[in-house]
Protein backbone atom coordinates (compact mmCIF):
# COMPACT_ATOMS: atom_id res chain seq x y z
CA UNK A 1 0.00 0.00 0.00
CA UNK A 2 1.12 3.49 -0.96
CA UNK A 3 1.84 5.82 1.98
CA UNK A 4 1.25 9.84 1.72
CA UNK A 5 3.94 12.23 1.97
CA UNK A 6 3.65 13.87 5.34
CA UNK A 7 5.49 17.57 4.01
CA UNK A 8 3.11 17.59 1.14
CA UNK A 9 0.34 16.90 3.45
CA UNK A 10 0.98 19.47 5.46
CA UNK A 11 1.72 21.61 2.12
CA UNK A 12 -1.97 20.63 0.55
CA UNK A 13 -3.51 20.36 3.33
CA UNK A 14 -3.57 24.11 4.01
CA UNK A 15 -4.44 26.19 1.01
CA UNK A 16 -2.54 29.29 2.69
CA UNK A 17 1.40 27.75 1.85
CA UNK A 18 0.54 26.34 -1.65
CA UNK A 19 1.27 29.99 -2.71
CA UNK A 20 3.87 30.36 -0.22
CA UNK A 21 5.74 27.26 -1.07
CA UNK A 22 5.11 26.19 -4.40
CA UNK A 23 4.65 28.64 -7.78
CA UNK A 24 1.92 27.40 -10.22
CA UNK A 25 3.87 25.39 -12.05
CA UNK A 26 3.16 25.58 -15.87
CA UNK A 27 4.10 21.69 -17.28
CA UNK A 28 3.92 21.33 -20.68
CA UNK A 29 3.31 17.21 -21.75
CA UNK A 30 4.08 15.66 -24.56
CA UNK A 31 2.97 11.57 -24.82
CA UNK A 32 2.08 9.84 -28.21
CA UNK A 33 -1.40 8.61 -26.76
CA UNK A 34 -3.92 9.77 -24.25
CA UNK A 35 -7.33 8.45 -22.99
CA UNK A 36 -9.69 9.17 -24.36
CA UNK A 37 -8.24 10.56 -28.05
CA UNK A 38 -6.18 7.14 -28.64
CA UNK A 39 -5.28 4.58 -26.66
CA UNK A 40 -2.96 1.21 -27.24
CA UNK A 41 -2.21 1.17 -23.13
CA UNK A 42 -1.45 2.17 -20.02
CA UNK A 43 0.50 5.05 -21.30
CA UNK A 44 -2.45 6.43 -22.95
CA UNK A 45 -4.08 5.82 -19.29
CA UNK A 46 -2.17 7.54 -17.83
CA UNK A 47 -1.31 10.46 -19.83
CA UNK A 48 -4.99 11.04 -20.44
CA UNK A 49 -5.24 11.35 -16.16
CA UNK A 50 -1.99 13.17 -15.23
CA UNK A 51 -3.14 16.42 -16.66
CA UNK A 52 -6.29 16.31 -14.55
CA UNK A 53 -4.62 15.51 -11.42
CA UNK A 54 -1.46 17.71 -11.68
CA UNK A 55 -4.76 20.35 -12.29
CA UNK A 56 -6.64 19.72 -8.96
CA UNK A 57 -3.33 20.31 -7.25
CA UNK A 58 -2.76 23.80 -8.89
CA UNK A 59 -0.55 23.29 -12.12
CA UNK A 60 -1.54 24.93 -15.29
CA UNK A 61 -1.14 22.01 -17.88
CA UNK A 62 -0.94 21.74 -21.39
CA UNK A 63 -1.12 17.82 -23.49
CA UNK A 64 0.20 17.58 -26.96
CA UNK A 65 -0.68 14.23 -28.59
CA UNK A 66 -0.40 13.37 -32.36
CA UNK A 67 -3.62 13.84 -34.51
CA UNK A 68 -4.37 10.33 -35.48
CA UNK A 69 -7.28 9.16 -37.81
CA UNK A 70 -8.39 7.45 -33.90
CA UNK A 71 -9.44 10.93 -32.45
CA UNK A 72 -11.70 11.86 -34.51
CA UNK A 73 -14.00 9.06 -34.05
CA UNK A 74 -14.71 9.25 -30.59
CA UNK A 75 -17.34 12.15 -30.72
CA UNK A 76 -15.07 14.20 -28.85
CA UNK A 77 -14.84 18.50 -29.61
CA UNK A 78 -11.88 19.32 -31.63
CA UNK A 79 -11.59 22.48 -33.65
CA UNK A 80 -8.43 24.21 -35.37
CA UNK A 81 -6.66 26.99 -34.62
CA UNK A 82 -4.60 29.27 -36.12
CA UNK A 83 -1.05 27.62 -35.40
CA UNK A 84 0.74 26.16 -38.66
CA UNK A 85 4.16 25.98 -38.97
CA UNK A 86 6.68 23.72 -40.97
CA UNK A 87 8.95 21.90 -39.28
CA UNK A 88 12.40 20.71 -40.94
CA UNK A 89 12.91 16.56 -41.12
CA UNK A 90 16.55 16.00 -42.94
CA UNK A 91 16.38 18.13 -46.49
CA UNK A 92 12.20 18.26 -46.11
CA UNK A 93 9.86 20.31 -44.27
CA UNK A 94 6.62 18.62 -43.00
CA UNK A 95 3.74 21.30 -41.70
CA UNK A 96 1.81 20.85 -38.55
CA UNK A 97 -1.27 22.15 -38.71
CA UNK A 98 -2.40 22.38 -34.72
CA UNK A 99 -6.07 21.54 -33.21
CA UNK A 100 -7.16 21.96 -29.81
CA UNK A 101 -9.66 19.89 -27.80
CA UNK A 102 -10.29 19.39 -24.07
CA UNK A 103 -9.78 16.41 -21.35
CA UNK A 104 -12.80 15.91 -20.34
CA UNK A 105 -13.29 16.82 -16.53
CA UNK A 106 -10.08 18.88 -16.67
CA UNK A 107 -8.67 22.29 -16.99
CA UNK A 108 -6.24 21.15 -19.20
CA UNK A 109 -6.04 22.17 -23.10
CA UNK A 110 -4.78 19.64 -25.50
CA UNK A 111 -3.18 20.40 -28.42
CA UNK A 112 -3.37 17.71 -31.31
CA UNK A 113 -0.36 17.79 -33.79
CA UNK A 114 -2.31 17.28 -37.47
CA UNK A 115 -0.28 16.04 -40.58
CA UNK A 116 -2.03 13.07 -42.16
CA UNK A 117 0.32 11.84 -44.02
CA UNK A 118 1.95 11.21 -40.90
CA UNK A 119 -0.91 10.24 -38.36
CA UNK A 120 -3.70 10.21 -40.88
CA UNK A 121 -3.70 5.90 -40.91
CA UNK A 122 -5.77 3.11 -39.25
CA UNK A 123 -3.39 2.53 -35.84
CA UNK A 124 -0.85 4.46 -34.26
CA UNK A 125 2.16 2.45 -34.23
CA UNK A 126 1.49 -0.04 -37.12
CA UNK A 127 -0.05 -3.64 -37.08
CA UNK A 128 2.47 -6.62 -36.81
CA UNK A 129 5.26 -4.61 -38.18
CA UNK A 130 5.47 -1.15 -36.99
CA UNK A 131 5.13 1.54 -39.79
CA UNK A 132 8.96 1.79 -41.60
CA UNK A 133 8.69 5.80 -40.97
CA UNK A 134 7.89 5.86 -37.36
CA UNK A 135 11.20 7.09 -36.72
CA UNK A 136 10.55 10.59 -38.92
CA UNK A 137 6.44 10.48 -37.46
CA UNK A 138 7.87 11.35 -34.08
CA UNK A 139 11.20 13.07 -34.50
CA UNK A 140 8.22 15.44 -36.76
CA UNK A 141 5.92 15.03 -33.91
CA UNK A 142 8.71 15.68 -31.13
CA UNK A 143 9.79 19.03 -32.59
CA UNK A 144 5.93 19.86 -32.99
CA UNK A 145 5.33 19.82 -29.47
CA UNK A 146 8.16 22.25 -28.67
CA UNK A 147 7.08 24.41 -31.52
CA UNK A 148 3.39 24.76 -29.85
CA UNK A 149 5.06 25.19 -26.46
CA UNK A 150 7.20 28.27 -27.32
CA UNK A 151 3.90 30.03 -29.07
CA UNK A 152 2.04 30.10 -25.79
CA UNK A 153 2.03 32.87 -24.09
CA UNK A 154 3.78 32.36 -20.49
CA UNK A 155 6.63 30.42 -19.99
CA UNK A 156 6.97 26.30 -18.82
CA UNK A 157 8.41 25.42 -16.02
CA UNK A 158 8.50 21.32 -16.53
CA UNK A 159 8.30 19.54 -20.16
CA UNK A 160 6.99 16.43 -18.84
CA UNK A 161 8.39 13.79 -21.93
CA UNK A 162 6.60 10.21 -22.15
CA UNK A 163 8.66 7.13 -23.46
CA UNK A 164 10.68 6.82 -26.75
CA UNK A 165 8.22 8.29 -29.14
CA UNK A 166 9.29 11.76 -26.99
CA UNK A 167 12.88 11.13 -26.26
CA UNK A 168 14.05 13.72 -28.53
CA UNK A 169 12.32 16.47 -27.02
CA UNK A 170 14.76 16.87 -23.64
CA UNK A 171 17.46 16.72 -26.64
CA UNK A 172 15.72 19.37 -28.35
CA UNK A 173 14.75 21.69 -25.49
CA UNK A 174 18.86 21.89 -24.68
CA UNK A 175 20.05 22.54 -28.50
CA UNK A 176 17.77 24.01 -30.57
CA UNK A 177 15.32 25.85 -28.14
CA UNK A 178 17.39 27.77 -26.25
CA UNK A 179 16.76 30.90 -27.53
CA UNK A 180 12.97 30.27 -26.97
CA UNK A 181 11.83 32.81 -23.77
CA UNK A 182 8.36 30.00 -23.15
CA UNK A 183 11.06 27.26 -23.14
CA UNK A 184 14.37 27.72 -22.04
CA UNK A 185 14.57 28.32 -18.41
CA UNK A 186 12.24 24.11 -18.39
CA UNK A 187 13.59 21.72 -16.84
CA UNK A 188 13.08 18.54 -18.72
CA UNK A 189 11.52 15.10 -17.48
CA UNK A 190 11.47 11.76 -19.23
CA UNK A 191 9.15 9.55 -17.76
CA UNK A 192 9.62 5.41 -18.99
CA UNK A 193 6.68 3.38 -19.05
CA UNK A 194 8.54 0.72 -20.46
CA UNK A 195 12.28 -0.10 -21.11
CA UNK A 196 11.47 -3.00 -23.88
CA UNK A 197 10.25 0.00 -26.57
CA UNK A 198 12.89 2.07 -27.00
CA UNK A 199 12.79 3.24 -30.14
CA UNK A 200 15.75 1.73 -32.28
CA UNK A 201 16.33 3.15 -36.02
CA UNK A 202 19.08 3.33 -38.08
CA UNK A 203 21.99 5.41 -38.02
CA UNK A 204 21.30 7.42 -41.11
CA UNK A 205 17.63 8.61 -39.45
CA UNK A 206 20.25 10.62 -37.18
CA UNK A 207 19.91 13.16 -40.34
CA UNK A 208 16.24 13.30 -39.73
CA UNK A 209 16.74 14.67 -36.51
CA UNK A 210 18.69 17.39 -37.28
CA UNK A 211 21.06 17.26 -34.79
CA UNK A 212 24.67 17.30 -35.21
CA UNK A 213 26.33 13.70 -35.93
CA UNK A 214 29.00 14.56 -32.53
CA UNK A 215 25.85 13.51 -30.69
CA UNK A 216 26.16 10.21 -32.02
CA UNK A 217 28.07 8.57 -29.61
CA UNK A 218 28.04 5.52 -27.42
CA UNK A 219 27.56 7.98 -24.20
CA UNK A 220 24.53 9.87 -25.88
CA UNK A 221 22.25 9.04 -28.86
CA UNK A 222 23.72 6.02 -30.20
CA UNK A 223 23.09 2.17 -29.33
CA UNK A 224 25.37 -0.56 -30.76
CA UNK A 225 25.51 1.69 -34.28
CA UNK A 226 21.51 2.78 -34.40
CA UNK A 227 19.48 5.75 -32.71
CA UNK A 228 17.98 4.94 -29.60
CA UNK A 229 15.44 7.84 -28.98
CA UNK A 230 14.56 6.45 -25.15
CA UNK A 231 18.22 6.45 -24.48
CA UNK A 232 18.37 10.17 -25.91
CA UNK A 233 15.58 11.29 -23.76
CA UNK A 234 17.54 9.50 -20.54
CA UNK A 235 20.54 11.41 -21.39
CA UNK A 236 19.69 14.49 -21.74
CA UNK A 237 16.82 14.62 -19.89
CA UNK A 238 16.75 16.64 -16.09
CA UNK A 239 15.47 14.21 -14.04
CA UNK A 240 13.70 10.42 -15.37
CA UNK A 241 11.42 9.23 -13.20
CA UNK A 242 9.59 5.43 -14.24
CA UNK A 243 6.22 3.94 -13.15
CA UNK A 244 6.84 2.12 -9.79
CA UNK A 245 9.41 2.24 -6.91
CA UNK A 246 10.81 -1.57 -7.82
CA UNK A 247 10.69 -0.93 -11.59
CA UNK A 248 13.01 2.15 -10.85
CA UNK A 249 15.22 -0.55 -9.20
CA UNK A 250 14.81 -3.29 -11.50
CA UNK A 251 15.66 -1.24 -14.88
CA UNK A 252 19.25 -0.14 -13.27
CA UNK A 253 20.12 -4.23 -13.99
CA UNK A 254 19.56 -6.86 -16.07
CA UNK A 255 17.43 -7.43 -17.35
CA UNK A 256 14.96 -5.26 -16.41
CA UNK A 257 17.48 -2.55 -18.28
CA UNK A 258 16.77 -3.80 -21.73
CA UNK A 259 20.73 -2.74 -22.40
CA UNK A 260 20.16 0.82 -21.04
CA UNK A 261 21.11 -0.35 -17.25
CA UNK A 262 24.55 1.82 -17.41
CA UNK A 263 22.72 4.85 -18.26
CA UNK A 264 20.04 4.67 -16.08
CA UNK A 265 22.46 3.79 -13.27
CA UNK A 266 24.97 6.56 -13.95
CA UNK A 267 21.91 8.48 -13.65
CA UNK A 268 20.42 6.95 -10.19
CA UNK A 269 20.55 10.30 -8.61
CA UNK A 270 17.49 11.89 -10.72
CA UNK A 271 15.78 8.48 -11.24
CA UNK A 272 12.50 7.77 -9.12
CA UNK A 273 9.76 5.39 -9.08
CA UNK A 274 5.94 6.82 -8.80
CA UNK A 275 2.85 4.33 -9.10
CA UNK A 276 0.07 5.39 -11.94
CA UNK A 277 -2.99 6.10 -10.19
CA UNK A 278 -6.26 5.06 -11.81
CA UNK A 279 -8.94 7.89 -13.27
CA UNK A 280 -11.93 7.53 -10.95
CA UNK A 281 -14.01 9.22 -13.05
CA UNK A 282 -13.51 6.56 -16.00
CA UNK A 283 -12.89 3.67 -13.31
CA UNK A 284 -15.11 3.70 -11.03
CA UNK A 285 -18.29 0.80 -10.45
CA UNK A 286 -20.40 3.27 -9.00
CA UNK A 287 -20.55 4.93 -12.18
CA UNK A 288 -19.44 3.21 -15.17
CA UNK A 289 -21.90 3.43 -17.97
CA UNK A 290 -20.60 -0.03 -19.50
CA UNK A 291 -22.05 -2.23 -16.66
CA UNK A 292 -25.24 -3.13 -15.94
CA UNK A 293 -25.81 -2.37 -12.45
CA UNK A 294 -23.71 0.11 -10.28
CA UNK A 295 -22.33 -1.11 -7.07
CA UNK A 296 -19.54 -0.42 -4.45
CA UNK A 297 -18.34 -2.29 -1.35
CA UNK A 298 -21.78 -2.19 0.11
CA UNK A 299 -23.35 -3.84 -2.78
CA UNK A 300 -20.77 -5.56 -4.69
CA UNK A 301 -22.51 -9.23 -4.66
CA UNK A 302 -25.52 -7.92 -6.55
CA UNK A 303 -23.66 -5.55 -9.30
CA UNK A 304 -21.08 -8.32 -9.85
CA UNK A 305 -23.91 -10.88 -10.60
CA UNK A 306 -25.63 -8.14 -13.26
CA UNK A 307 -22.32 -7.83 -14.57
CA UNK A 308 -22.15 -11.68 -14.81
CA UNK A 309 -25.34 -12.19 -16.44
CA UNK A 310 -24.56 -9.42 -18.71
CA UNK A 311 -20.98 -10.92 -19.87
CA UNK A 312 -22.51 -14.63 -20.26
CA UNK A 313 -24.96 -12.46 -22.92
CA UNK A 314 -22.37 -10.77 -24.74
CA UNK A 315 -20.58 -14.22 -25.03
CA UNK A 316 -23.20 -16.50 -26.11
CA UNK A 317 -23.67 -18.28 -22.99
CA UNK A 318 -27.84 -18.54 -21.89
CA UNK A 319 -27.04 -18.28 -18.24
CA UNK A 320 -23.68 -17.07 -16.13
CA UNK A 321 -21.04 -19.79 -15.07
CA UNK A 322 -21.62 -21.15 -11.33
CA UNK A 323 -17.92 -21.27 -10.84
CA UNK A 324 -15.78 -18.84 -10.09
CA UNK A 325 -14.94 -16.03 -13.27
CA UNK A 326 -11.42 -15.68 -13.84
CA UNK A 327 -10.04 -13.02 -16.33
CA UNK A 328 -7.51 -11.70 -18.00
CA UNK A 329 -7.33 -8.54 -20.22
CA UNK A 330 -4.30 -7.11 -21.47
CA UNK A 331 -1.83 -7.29 -24.87
CA UNK A 332 -1.37 -11.03 -25.57
CA UNK A 333 2.58 -10.83 -25.75
CA UNK A 334 5.34 -12.40 -24.04
CA UNK A 335 5.59 -9.38 -21.60
CA UNK A 336 2.78 -10.19 -19.79
CA UNK A 337 3.51 -14.00 -19.52
CA UNK A 338 0.68 -15.18 -22.04
CA UNK A 339 2.68 -18.54 -22.26
CA UNK A 340 1.81 -19.07 -18.45
CA UNK A 341 -1.76 -18.42 -19.21
CA UNK A 342 -2.03 -20.94 -21.96
CA UNK A 343 -0.20 -23.50 -19.89
CA UNK A 344 -2.48 -23.47 -17.33
CA UNK A 345 -5.58 -22.94 -18.93
CA UNK A 346 -4.03 -26.73 -20.08
CA UNK A 347 -3.78 -27.49 -17.14
CA UNK A 348 -6.78 -26.39 -15.26
CA UNK A 349 -9.25 -26.42 -17.93
CA UNK A 350 -10.71 -29.65 -17.36
CA UNK A 351 -10.41 -29.57 -13.67
CA UNK A 352 -14.03 -27.45 -13.51
CA UNK A 353 -12.55 -24.95 -10.72
CA UNK A 354 -13.19 -22.14 -13.00
CA UNK A 355 -14.44 -20.45 -15.61
CA UNK A 356 -11.99 -18.23 -17.93
CA UNK A 357 -12.24 -15.39 -19.49
CA UNK A 358 -9.20 -13.61 -21.72
CA UNK A 359 -9.86 -10.62 -23.53
CA UNK A 360 -6.40 -9.40 -25.45
CA UNK A 361 -5.14 -8.96 -28.72
CA UNK A 362 -1.32 -10.08 -29.77
CA UNK A 363 0.19 -12.03 -32.03
CA UNK A 364 -1.17 -14.58 -34.55
CA UNK A 365 1.19 -17.42 -32.43
CA UNK A 366 -0.72 -16.57 -28.79
CA UNK A 367 -3.97 -15.66 -30.08
CA UNK A 368 -4.33 -18.98 -32.21
CA UNK A 369 -2.91 -20.87 -29.59
CA UNK A 370 -5.57 -19.40 -26.89
CA UNK A 371 -8.63 -20.03 -29.14
CA UNK A 372 -7.79 -23.45 -29.53
CA UNK A 373 -7.49 -23.87 -25.47
CA UNK A 374 -11.16 -22.56 -25.71
CA UNK A 375 -12.08 -24.93 -28.40
CA UNK A 376 -11.01 -27.89 -26.34
CA UNK A 377 -12.52 -26.45 -22.99
CA UNK A 378 -15.96 -25.19 -24.52
CA UNK A 379 -17.83 -23.88 -21.99
CA UNK A 380 -14.97 -23.48 -19.53
CA UNK A 381 -12.59 -20.95 -21.37
CA UNK A 382 -13.77 -17.59 -23.39
CA UNK A 383 -11.51 -15.98 -25.40
CA UNK A 384 -12.13 -12.81 -26.90
CA UNK A 385 -9.40 -11.22 -29.38
CA UNK A 386 -9.88 -7.21 -30.02
CA UNK A 387 -9.29 -4.17 -28.32
CA UNK A 388 -12.43 -2.84 -26.54
CA UNK A 389 -12.89 -0.67 -24.11
CA UNK A 390 -16.31 -1.10 -22.78
CA UNK A 391 -15.98 -4.89 -22.77
CA UNK A 392 -12.68 -4.65 -20.22
CA UNK A 393 -14.73 -2.44 -17.84
CA UNK A 394 -17.33 -5.32 -17.69
CA UNK A 395 -15.02 -8.15 -18.09
CA UNK A 396 -13.36 -6.78 -14.85
CA UNK A 397 -16.66 -5.77 -12.99
CA UNK A 398 -18.10 -9.80 -13.77
CA UNK A 399 -14.98 -11.39 -12.70
CA UNK A 400 -13.65 -12.57 -9.07
CA UNK A 401 -10.18 -13.61 -9.89
CA UNK A 402 -7.92 -11.34 -12.56
CA UNK A 403 -4.97 -12.84 -13.78
CA UNK A 404 -1.41 -10.36 -14.10
CA UNK A 405 1.18 -12.94 -14.39
CA UNK A 406 3.62 -10.63 -16.18
CA UNK A 407 7.15 -11.81 -17.37
CA UNK A 408 8.07 -7.80 -16.14
CA UNK A 409 5.43 -5.02 -14.90
CA UNK A 410 6.64 -1.43 -15.13
CA UNK A 411 3.46 -0.73 -13.19
CA UNK A 412 0.53 -2.31 -14.73
CA UNK A 413 -3.02 -0.89 -14.35
CA UNK A 414 -5.22 -3.82 -14.82
CA UNK A 415 -4.62 -5.15 -11.22
CA UNK A 416 -5.60 -1.59 -10.00
CA UNK A 417 -8.64 -1.67 -11.80
CA UNK A 418 -9.24 -4.75 -10.42
CA UNK A 419 -9.06 -4.07 -7.26
CA UNK A 420 -11.51 -0.90 -7.50
CA UNK A 421 -13.80 -3.58 -8.90
CA UNK A 422 -13.76 -6.28 -6.11
CA UNK A 423 -12.04 -8.49 -8.27
CA UNK A 424 -9.03 -10.06 -6.60
CA UNK A 425 -5.52 -10.43 -8.22
CA UNK A 426 -3.44 -13.37 -8.75
CA UNK A 427 -0.22 -11.63 -9.48
CA UNK A 428 3.75 -12.53 -10.57
CA UNK A 429 6.28 -10.89 -8.10
CA UNK A 430 7.77 -7.95 -10.24
CA UNK A 431 7.85 -4.33 -10.97
CA UNK A 432 4.93 -2.55 -10.25
CA UNK A 433 2.71 -5.55 -8.86
CA UNK A 434 5.17 -5.75 -5.88
CA UNK A 435 4.37 -2.26 -5.22
CA UNK A 436 0.60 -2.29 -5.47
CA UNK A 437 -0.44 -5.53 -4.72
CA UNK A 438 0.58 -7.42 -1.06
CA UNK A 439 -0.18 -11.63 -0.79
CA UNK A 440 -2.64 -13.01 1.34
CA UNK A 441 -1.72 -14.71 4.58
CA UNK A 442 -3.33 -15.23 7.54
CA UNK A 443 -1.22 -12.24 8.92
CA UNK A 444 -2.24 -9.73 5.95
CA UNK A 445 -5.72 -10.28 6.31
CA UNK A 446 -5.49 -10.14 9.85
CA UNK A 447 -3.96 -6.46 9.40
CA UNK A 448 -6.19 -5.27 6.48
CA UNK A 449 -3.32 -5.55 3.71
CA UNK A 450 -4.06 -8.07 2.34
CA UNK A 451 -4.96 -7.69 -1.31
CA UNK A 452 -4.29 -10.44 -4.12
CA UNK A 453 -2.04 -13.71 -4.40
CA UNK A 454 1.25 -13.15 -5.19
CA UNK A 455 4.16 -15.67 -6.62
CA UNK A 456 7.61 -15.40 -7.41
CA UNK A 457 8.73 -17.77 -10.06
CA UNK A 458 7.89 -17.07 -13.69
CA UNK A 459 6.65 -20.64 -14.44
CA UNK A 460 2.90 -22.19 -14.67
CA UNK A 461 3.10 -24.06 -11.47
CA UNK A 462 3.82 -21.17 -9.56
CA UNK A 463 1.09 -19.43 -11.54
CA UNK A 464 -1.55 -22.22 -10.83
CA UNK A 465 -0.45 -23.07 -7.26
CA UNK A 466 -1.51 -19.16 -6.70
CA UNK A 467 -4.54 -19.61 -8.50
CA UNK A 468 -5.36 -22.15 -6.37
CA UNK A 469 -4.71 -20.45 -3.58
CA UNK A 470 -7.08 -17.96 -4.56
CA UNK A 471 -10.32 -20.36 -5.22
CA UNK A 472 -9.36 -22.23 -1.83
CA UNK A 473 -10.03 -18.61 -0.37
CA UNK A 474 -12.96 -17.87 -2.72
CA UNK A 475 -14.67 -20.75 -1.55
CA UNK A 476 -14.73 -19.22 2.35
CA UNK A 477 -17.65 -17.01 1.32
CA UNK A 478 -16.88 -14.55 4.85
CA UNK A 479 -13.26 -14.49 3.85
CA UNK A 480 -13.78 -13.18 0.56
CA UNK A 481 -16.37 -11.26 0.86
CA UNK A 482 -13.69 -8.99 3.81
CA UNK A 483 -11.15 -9.35 1.08
CA UNK A 484 -13.25 -7.39 -1.70
CA UNK A 485 -14.58 -4.93 0.94
CA UNK A 486 -10.75 -4.15 1.61
CA UNK A 487 -9.36 -4.07 -1.50
CA UNK A 488 -12.16 -1.99 -2.79
CA UNK A 489 -11.77 0.77 -0.08
CA UNK A 490 -7.80 1.03 -1.18
CA UNK A 491 -7.24 4.73 -2.91
CA UNK A 492 -5.17 4.08 -6.37
CA UNK A 493 -6.93 7.66 -7.73
CA UNK A 494 -4.01 10.28 -8.85
CA UNK A 495 -4.53 12.38 -5.88
CA UNK A 496 -1.23 10.78 -4.22
CA UNK A 497 0.79 10.05 -7.51
CA UNK A 498 -0.25 13.63 -9.03
CA UNK A 499 1.41 15.35 -5.55
CA UNK A 500 4.62 12.65 -6.09
CA UNK A 501 5.12 13.92 -9.20
CA UNK A 502 4.51 17.83 -8.28
CA UNK A 503 7.00 16.66 -5.74
CA UNK A 504 9.54 15.25 -8.43
CA UNK A 505 8.49 18.13 -10.81
CA UNK A 506 9.83 21.35 -7.58
CA UNK A 507 12.72 19.23 -6.80
CA UNK A 508 14.06 19.16 -11.03
CA UNK A 509 13.13 22.68 -11.17
CA UNK A 510 15.21 24.20 -8.42
CA UNK A 511 18.17 22.14 -9.34
CA UNK A 512 20.44 23.12 -12.28
CA UNK A 513 19.87 22.14 -15.68
CA UNK A 514 21.55 18.33 -16.56
CA UNK A 515 25.15 19.36 -18.01
CA UNK A 516 25.07 17.91 -21.66
CA UNK A 517 28.61 18.02 -23.52
P1 LIG B 1 0.40 -2.04 -20.83
O1 LIG B 1 0.47 -0.55 -20.83
O2 LIG B 1 1.70 -2.73 -20.68
O3 LIG B 1 -0.38 -2.58 -21.98
P2 LIG B 1 -1.23 -1.71 -18.41
O4 LIG B 1 -1.79 -2.71 -17.46
O5 LIG B 1 -0.40 -0.62 -17.84
O6 LIG B 1 -0.42 -2.51 -19.53
O7 LIG B 1 -2.41 -0.99 -19.22
C1 LIG B 1 -3.21 -1.69 -20.13
C2 LIG B 1 -4.43 -0.84 -20.43
O8 LIG B 1 -4.96 -1.24 -21.70
C3 LIG B 1 -5.55 -1.03 -19.44
O9 LIG B 1 -6.34 0.14 -19.42
C4 LIG B 1 -6.34 -2.19 -20.06
O10 LIG B 1 -7.68 -2.22 -19.61
C5 LIG B 1 -6.25 -1.82 -21.51
N1 LIG B 1 -6.37 -2.95 -22.45
C6 LIG B 1 -5.40 -3.84 -22.79
N2 LIG B 1 -5.87 -4.71 -23.70
C7 LIG B 1 -7.15 -4.37 -23.93
C8 LIG B 1 -8.18 -4.89 -24.79
N3 LIG B 1 -7.95 -5.94 -25.57
N4 LIG B 1 -9.38 -4.27 -24.77
C9 LIG B 1 -9.60 -3.20 -23.97
N5 LIG B 1 -8.68 -2.66 -23.15
C10 LIG B 1 -7.48 -3.24 -23.13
Amino acid sequence: MRENDPILDAVFGRTSLVTEVFQPMRVLLVASEATPFAKTGGLADVAGALPGGLARLGCDVTLVIPAYREVFSKGLVIEPTEMTFDVPIGTRRLTARVLRGRLPGSQATVFLVANDDCFDRPTLYGGAEDYPDNAERFIFFSRAALEIGGRQDRPFDIIHCHDWQTGLVPAYQKLLYQSWPMLSQARTVMTIHNMAYQGLFWHWDMLLTGLDWKYFNWQQMEYYGQLNLLKTGLVFADAISTVSPTYAREIQQEPGGCGLEGVLASRSDVLTGIVNGIDTTVWDPQTDPHIPRPYSAADFDDGKYAARVALAARLGHAAPDARPLVALVGRLVEQKGIELVIELLGRMGGSGRAHFVILGTGNNGTEEALRRAAASFPGTIDVVVGFDEGLAHLVQAAADITLVPSRFEPCGLTQLYALRYGTIPVVRATGGLVDTIVDTTPETLRNGSASGFVFEAFDALALEHALTRALDAHSNRELWQGLVRQVMAQDWSWETSGREYLHLFERTRQAPPVAIK
